[in-house]
């Protein structure tokens, strides 16, 4: 391989404009060494998942120091209107009709508002090798990273990440196909293979979490011989799929937890998770109870619910 000492570059990309004229621009961070691949870096689609920001700072010290055989593109702020708002949506004012930044990849350079701006992202995905794309789920959501079932590469990728957690799904990548416009899936069609790393704790900077990023990103280098270093993946990984039916709301009330319950807890199917009560009358209005056999990787912990709201994600073993 091709080591060479690294080259910083930071520029600022325009993607649009607000309506006063004020620009609205990412900061792109291009960490150059020898020939090799071009891994694309992102984070804070979802504006109050600081985690992965975080962690690209950290990254930074490690990559400016190194010497590399290929390229990180990093865009740590990918989404900073909703960022600057502190809001997981970009607020509707802005696109009423397409608020979530990570439903509308590839973007569109003559859609709606938010389009544009992720048109203005997308070239840079483009012409990446791999991409890995950072997220924050909430405290109730287990760490893992996700990938695409048919997706070899991006398998090997999630695995050398080293989440002890990997969650496979097979959403479709065609159009035709009830394509949803997630980053992921919009890179794999454009034949780029990619991961999604659900860190934890949104909305704080939790060191776990953030030390789990940069390990992380570190880790998929360390794979693609980006960096000259061997991955350290978890000494456990635990294979799921999303393949469990949703667990939902049969009535709307106020939902509470069993008590015992977490995420990363294995249950049986049709264990009871919790229950909906009438928070006037007291009334018990229904049960929710596990719709497979697996692993909790995602639930509410109590709150108001509505009918068909969804209460916890189960993955299955495999
Ligand atoms: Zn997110």
């Amino acid at each position: 391989m091709d080591y060479e000492p690294v080259t910083h570059t930071t520029t600022d990309r325009r993607l649009g404009h607000f309506p006063s004229g004020r620009d609205i621009s990412v900061t792109v961070h291009r960490y150059s060494g020898g020939d090799g691949p071009t891994v694309f870096v992102q984070a804070a689609q979802h504006g109050i998942e600081l985690n992965g920001p975080a962690a690209l700072r950290r990254l930074h010290s490690r990559l400016a120091d190194a010497d590399l055989a290929g390229s990180v593109v990093a865009v740590p702020v990918v989404n900073p209107i909703a960022f600057d708002h502190r809001s997981y949506l970009t607020p509707e004012a802005y696109d009423a009709l397409n608020s979530n930044f990570n439903r509308i990849w590839p973007g569109d350079a003559d859609g709606s508002f938010q389009e544009r701006l992720v048109a203005g992202v997308w070239p840079l995905v483009e012409a990446a090798d791999v991409a890995i794309d950072l997220h924050t789920g909430t405290p109730e959501m287990l760490e893992h990273v996700r990938f695409r079932q048919s997706d070899p590469t991006a398998e090997t990728l999630a695995e050398a990440f080293g989440t002890e957690f990997l969650l496979a799904d097979d959403d479709p990548i065609d159009e035709a196909d009830d394509f949803t416009g997630k980053f992921r899936l919009a890179a794999a069609r454009a034949g780029v293979p990619a991961i999604t790393a659900e860190l934890s704790n949104s909305r704080t900077v939790r060191r776990s979490a953030v030390e789990a990023g940069v390990d992380g990103v570190w880790n998929v280098l360390c794979e693609l011989d980006v960096v000259d270093d061997a991955a350290e993946p978890a000494a456990e990984q635990r294979r799921l799929r999303d393949d469990a039916p949703r667990v939902v709301a049969d009535d709307s009330g106020l939902f509470e937890l069993r008590a015992d319950l977490g995420v990363g807890d294995v249950v049986e199917a049709g264990d009871e998770l919790g229950a909906v009560f009438d928070p006037s009358s007291f009334e018990r209005l229904a049960t929710v109870t596990a719709s497979a056999s697996g692993v909790i990787y995602s639930v509410a912990r109590g709150g108001v619910v509505v009918a068909g709201e969804r209460i916890a994600s189960i993955a299955t073993l495999s």
